[in-house]
């Protein structure tokens, strides 16, 4: 798993660059805003209602060198820069309607170092609009708007929510092999399985993010917290170094990993937020770690009992599993005490089979499908486990 990017690249402020800088109409009533930057940095990007705006924060940026007149879009009444929350340099642009972000990406020029983050807006209704707008990236400081981190009041409370976290993405594109990089594949795999998750009525599903952006681990878990989220399931197909590894492996937390490649694959999940300046090691408060401990011992039989069961649907649907499909190691994002929470590598991105695998649908659709089952399976047995404990 090659790095994302240079650690310097991260840690310094880039530079809005002229050229490549932009805000126009796009096709459909929409906006197009291009971003060019001296250089990659992390990035997020959501909306809020009442007044519309479009909030792009970056960490950071300097925004000296945004060029005059940079606001020809009609539907863009006003653009604002400065600071965020610590950390982050916030551009907000007021809309006159409500617009949605159908993309986002950023790319950088392997050459020189520079990116590119293009964001296109595209019309949505009102409705869509103030239920994007309910889902601020958690930690986001506000003032003149709350911060929604409860579960929403207009859910269906039989659904059991599932949270599905696609790898990577934004400046950490994770394993990359003959043009195809593990964050999009993640992504896509998402999404669908968020469908097949929603048609089986009987979930109701959370994404951890839903375009080509920069999430940190923790960020991950706050996501899934906030939603209610039942479970917690990481998607990711990472590339091995050494072996011939092939197939598909589900893991959970432990401090003790099963082997070196799964210790190495952990710490390879960690480095793009220790770039990013993010802080891993969450409390040093010695009562709370505790706590977390007791919440831990509760939680993990019932994240070992999803792994289980989500490795017996994919063998059952056929699907080639990893010599040991069950493994253990210290991934941060597996660190929620009280979501019992699961990592699937799905494939191995650097085994040409099962990157093939991973781009063909009808082998998608199989996985997705054992999944669902396999939540379904868990889901029944885990509030038999649950009920038995509370007596
Ligand atoms: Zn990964």
């Amino acid at each position: 798993v090659s790095p994302p990017v240079a650690a310097q690249d991260l840690r310094a402020l880039a530079r809005v660059m002229g050229e490549g800088s932009f805000l126009r109409d796009g096709p459909g009533g929409g906006v197009e805003r291009s971003l060019s930057l001296s250089q990659a940095v992390p990035y997020r990007a959501f909306v809020l209602d009442a007044p519309a705006r479009l909030v792009v924060d970056f960490r950071e940026v300097t925004w000296t060198g945004l060029p005059d007149g940079f606001d020809e879009a009609s539907s863009v009444t006003d653009v604002a820069t400065g600071r965020g929350d610590a950390g982050w340099s916030r551009m907000v642009l007021s809309l006159s309607g409500p617009l949605g972000i159908a993309r986002a990406e950023m790319r950088t020029d392997e050459v020189d170092g520079t990116a590119l983050v293009s964001l296109s807006l595209a019309p949505v209704s009102q409705a869509e609009f103030a239920e994007s707008a309910a889902h601020v990236p958690p930690g986001v400081r506000l003032p003149p708007v709350p911060v929604v981190d409860a579960p929403d009041p207009g859910r269906d409370e039989a659904l059991l929510m599932i949270a599905l976290d696609p790898g990577h993405g934004g400046v950490d594109p994770g394993a990359q092999r003959r043009g195809q990089d593990e964050a999009d594949l993640m992504l896509v795999f998402a999404i669908e399985l968020r469908e097949v998750l929603l048609r089986s009525g009987l979930f109701d599903v959370v994404l951890t993010r839903e375009g080509d952006w920069f999430v940190s681990l923790p960020e991950r878990v706050t996501i899934a917290r906030g939603a209610g989220a039942a479970a917690f399931i990481s998607l990711h197909a990472d590339a091995l170094a050494a072996g011939d590894a092939r197939g598909a492996t589900v893991y959970t937390l432990s401090e003790t990993a099963s082997d070196a490649a799964s210790e190495a694959l952990a710490e390879s999940h960690d480095r793009a937020d220790l770039l990013a300046g993010v802080d891993l090691a969450g409390s040093d408060d010695e009562v709370a770690d505790i706590l977390i401990d007791l919440a831990r011992l509760e939680t993990a039989p019932r994240s070992d009992s999803l792994a289980d069961h989500i490795v017996e649907a994919m063998d059952g649907a056929g699907v080639e599993l990893h010599p040991h499909p069950r493994l253990e190691a210290g991934f941060s994002v597996l660190k929620a005490a009280d979501i019992p929470s699961v990592l699937v590598e799905l494939g191995f991105i650097s085994d040409m089979d099962d990157l093939a695998n991973l781009m063909d649908p009808e082998w998608r659709e199989t996985v997705q499908e054992a999944i669902r089952d396999a939540l379904v399976a868990w889901a029944i047995a885990d509030e038999a486990r649950v009920g038995l404990m509370r007596q």
